[in-house]
């Protein structure tokens, strides 16, 4: 059969452990095989970087700004124990925070729903979207401790040299703590924009703006909890930078599986986004898979790194095909999912992770996308 021919090259960030391993099968078996993309490849797995200097990471968040759509692997943030596994030349930060820190946007978390994965929230039937502005607040904060009584003021020194302001906090009897935090205009308004232009990715129906059934609500954050675990889903959760870190969390549980979750960036111009899965690289079973044994890894969330970024690729190329594969294509992992074939982590939504029996619940990693593979093969017709 003919690939699907993309005329704008997309971004590929590559990654480390079980989900490069997972990676590469999802890229050469359901990705390349049907479609027809120019890749711009850059090799973020933490060797790699070791070896550039972590130039490569700034390099593919370069591109991605130049190409408007990337894809990425999960990579290992460096900690202590990484640097002496790797031999690091140093303890590199974390590429989605660089990325992300060059790029700007805000991250949107959806869950992928499958009927018969129990939720935590039975009522959760609809995604629930989270979108977390992370810039400033708690995390870029200045607190301290005191020991003795006296006054915690705040002064705004204006840099036009017009008169300033100053305000009393608390006047403490005693020892006790304090914080000063801030946030700008710019980043607030930019991650409005970031949320709408997610509903609108999402709808695809940017053109129809006025027509789109959307509407915004302001809640504070204890109302909006009860809400949320009273709702069917379907809505995007606009969150300041602490609510948003604590309430994917949540949410992640909520829904099941971390492989089950997908992650995008999206970019305040509306076109240019980084599509990922929520989860890591998933050590534990590479320990297993390095050891020769099988694994059943979740690879599900990687397929839909692939479908959101190359769909987002067709509606900016304005090419149908592309964004049907990328529709069929998740729609197969939903299904085969729904049939009954499925890695450990979701058997054991249902089971009980000690009751899963492998061929009986469960497949392994490699069975498990090769039946994907089949079934999106049947579903293309081939
Ligand atoms: P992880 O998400 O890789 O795994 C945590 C646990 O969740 C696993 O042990 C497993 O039980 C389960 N799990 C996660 N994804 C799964 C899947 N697809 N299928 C089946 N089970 C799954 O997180 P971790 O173990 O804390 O971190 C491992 C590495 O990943 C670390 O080096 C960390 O720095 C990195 N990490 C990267 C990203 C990213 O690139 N966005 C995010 C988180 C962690």
């Amino acid at each position: 059969a003919k690939r699907i021919k993309v005329d704008q090259p997309v971004v590929e960030m590559d990654g480390d452990e079980m989900t490069r391993i997972i990676w590469e099968f999802i890229k050469e078996k359901l990705i390349l095989s049907n479609v027809d993309v120019e890749l711009k490849y850059y090799d973020l797995g933490l060797p790699y970087r070791d070896q550039t200097d972590d130039q490569v990471t700034i390099d593919s968040a370069i591109a991605t700004m130049k190409y408007n759509v990337a894809v990425k692997c999960a990579t290992i943030t460096p900690d202590e124990a990484r640097v002496e596994e790797f031999k690091l030349k140093k303890m590199w930060k974390s590429p989605n925070g660089t990325i992300r820190n060059i790029l700007g946007g805000t991250v949107f978390r959806e869950p992928i729903i499958c009927k018969n994965i129990p939720r935590l929230v039975p009522g959760w039937t609809k995604p629930i979207t989270i979108g977390r502005h992370a810039f400033g607040d708690q995390y870029k904060a200045t607190d301290f401790v005191i020991t003795k009584a006296g006054k915690f003021k705040m002064v705004f020194t204006p840099a036009d040299g017009s008169k300033g302001k100053e305000w009393e906090v608390f006047d403490f009897p005693s020892g006790g703590c304090g914080m000063g935090m801030y946030n700008t205009d710019e980043s607030i308004t930019g991650f409005a924009h970031s949320c709408f232009q997610y509903i609108f990715t999402c709808l695809g129906l940017l053109r129809r703006i006025c027509c789109l059934k959307i509407w915004y609500e302001h809640r504070l954050i204890d109302d909006m909890v009860a809400q949320v675990l009273k709702s069917s889903g379907a809505f995007v959760w606009a969150c300041k930078n602490y609510d948003g870190d604590v309430q994917s969390d949540i949410l992640a549980q909520g829904f099941g599986s971390l492989g089950l979750m997908t992650s995008v960036l999206v970019c305040p111009d509306g076109k240019t986004i980084e599509a990922e899965a929520a989860h890591g690289t998933v050590t534990r079973h590479y320990r297993e898979h390095q050891r020769g044994r099988p694994t059943s890894t979740n690879p599900i969330a990687s397929i839909f790194a692939w479908t959101r970024g190359l769909e987002h690729r067709g509606k900016l190329d304005g090419n149908p095909d592309l964004i049907k594969f990328s529709q069929i294509l998740e729609r197969v992992c939903v299904e085969t999912v729904e049939t009954g074939v499925m890695t450990k982590d979701l058997a054991g939504c249902i089971h009980g992770l000690s009751n899963c029996k492998l061929n009986e619940h469960y497949v392994n990693t490699s069975d498990f996308l090769d039946v994907i593979r089949s079934n999106l093969d049947k579903a293309l017709g081939k």
